[in-house]
């Protein structure tokens, strides 16, 4: 939606900041030591990435503070499961990608060519944090694309987010140089490792990265003393098989800790990878059995529903601690100690008191002239994302609901907007027998709806645009351009 009343921004790239990690070569060609591509430069000209490049002989970034919209979700988005379950994040994606995987589901912001300025965002270091404090938010996720090629703009708002009592997750690839993460340690808290094969050449292939670089960052953070959990998408009649599952529970209980929480992930085509179907959830079952028979304590599925494969058990007594249904957790079974209300054997979870719930009321003011939105789940669609802008001068109010499901809360949740305000947030199905969700606003706040297609997926396309193929990939579709022959792909525009 174009808001008329906005000035036109400048290109998301028009500004050049000095980057760090820098090695200078001779006539003047500089080398980034950011991500293990260690590209040389020459001046005038961009790495792989296309968000850092050769500026007078100096490495610059061009993607400092531009952002896709700062978007409140789950801890469980991230496929972090021990560390604040469910907690509410404040999710900061960006522009670009040291890889190129042929599924990304986030191809429109992580293949820079691709990003179009509507969907930028710019933001400071402090104007972040104020985000999340502003709305009792006690986790940073960076995500999305990938936050290594973010790293000045990481590394600089993490600092003041952790001087704010915030806690720190990066959510990555992590196809990052040791001394990089070296610059990350101080300030990041979790990492949610997505090793996308174990299989050097599959991973060289899908992603245009190399393996190795991969497992020693995720044994540096690991090392460190970080809390680390690592997610591997199976990829339909690609990665859905044994080899995978064996794999990945030898490195897991091996190279890091059998208590390493692990995720399988459901994949769901996209990108240049729509020519298939979803993962099959028998394979994903049966690749978790083979992890778990290997000897790792805590393996789970991703993008899946209606399952216990998302719960947590005790890994003593086996007593259920926490119900998933979706990016939604509830704890059944752990005191404040974190220890299992069954045996009182420690969980290894990490809790992190909510810093303060948002307000609920159980109707909405009366006498207030409020319009009301309604979204319904349908097929594989079970998560939106609901962006609400205050144009007002004034503080404004909004209200989101559930909607069905037996003995529901149907009491509508608060979302304080300040003056001028924009917030994003998700809401995803919790219980299998809720149909849908529905946002209030007045005549002084507009607000737009996103599908959602799995976890950590940043949609760009409102739900409006249509639902062309919308059970099975996200709008905007992919494809290629056959009379360009080798010349970058170009997107296809959502159908109005
Ligand atoms: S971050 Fe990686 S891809 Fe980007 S310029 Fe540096 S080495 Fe190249």
């Amino acid at each position: 939606m174009t808001h008329p009343n906005q000035t036109p921004k400048p290109a998301w790239n028009s500004e050049a900041r000095p980057a760090r990690l820098e090695e200078r070569l001779d006539d003047d060609v500089v080398r980034c030591h950011l991500s293990p591509r260690n590209c040389r430069i020459r001046p005038g000209q961009h790495g792989f990435c296309r968000v850092r490049a050769n500026r007078d002989g100096r490495l610059v970034t061009l993607n400092y503070g531009r952002s896709v919209h700062a978007t409140e979700e789950t801890i469980e988005t991230e496929a972090v499961f021990h560390y604040a379950p469910g907690a509410r994040i404040l999710s900061m994606g960006n522009i670009g990608c040291m890889l190129n995987c042929d599924y990304c589901h986030n191809w429109k912001t992580s293949q820079a060519r691709y990003v179009e300025d509507k969907d930028v965002h710019h933001y400071t270091p402090r104007e972040v944090v104020d985000i999340a404090v502003r709305h009792g938010i006690r986790v940073i996720s960076w995500t999305y694309n990938d936050p290594v090629v973010w790293h000045e703009f990481v590394v600089e708002t993490a600092a003041l987010a952790r001087a704010a009592g915030i806690v720190n997750l990066y959510k990555s690839a992590l196809f990052i140089t040791a001394e990089a993460v070296e610059e990350l340690l101080p300030v990041i808290d979790i990492f949610s490792v997505s090793i996308k094969s174990l299989d050097p050449a599959y991973y060289r292939r899908i992603t245009k990265g190399r393996l190795e670089p991969v497992l020693e960052a995720t044994e540096q953070v690991f090392r460190a003393g970080k809390h680390v959990e690592v997610s591997t998408l199976m990829v339909t009649d690609l990665s859905d098989d044994e080899k995978t599952a064996r794999a990945m529970a030898a490195f897991v209980g091996e190279r890091l800790s059998p208590d390493v929480p692990t995720h399988f992930v459901r994949f769901h085509p996209d990108y240049k990878m729509t020519h298939t179907v979803r993962t099959p959830v028998d394979r994903l079952e049966k690749a978790r059995g083979t992890a778990l028979g290997m000897g790792l304590r805590h393996v789970y599925l991703g993008n899946v529903y209606d399952t216990d494969a998302t719960d947590t058990r005790c890994r003593a007594c086996g007593r259920l601690q926490i119900t998933r249904y979706g990016l939604n957790a509830d704890l059944v079974g752990i005191d404040a100690d974190a220890r299992c209300t069954g045996c009182g054997d420690h969980t290894g979870i990490t809790l992190l008191p909510d810093a303060r719930p948002r307000e609920r009321v159980r109707d909405l003011p009366p006498g207030q002239d409020l319009s009301v939105a309604g979204f319904d789940w349908h097929g594989d669609v079970r998560a939106l994302h609901f962006q609400l802008r205050n144009t007002s001068g004034a503080p404004v109010r909004a209200y989101a609901r559930r909607l069905g499901g037996a003995g529901a809360d149907r009491s509508w949740e608060v979302i304080d907007l300040a003056p001028h305000e924009s917030f994003r947030s998700i809401a995803a199905k919790s219980t299998p027998g809720e149909t849908g969700v529905q946002v209030a606003v007045d005549h002084t706040c507009e607000s737009t709806l996103h599908q959602v297609f799995d976890r950590a997926h940043f949609p760009t396309v409102e739900a409006t645009a249509g639902t062309l193929n919308a059970d099975v990939s996200p709008l905007p579709l992919f494809v290629r351009d056959a009379s360009r022959n080798s010349r970058p792909d170009t997107p296809r525009s959502p159908r109005p």
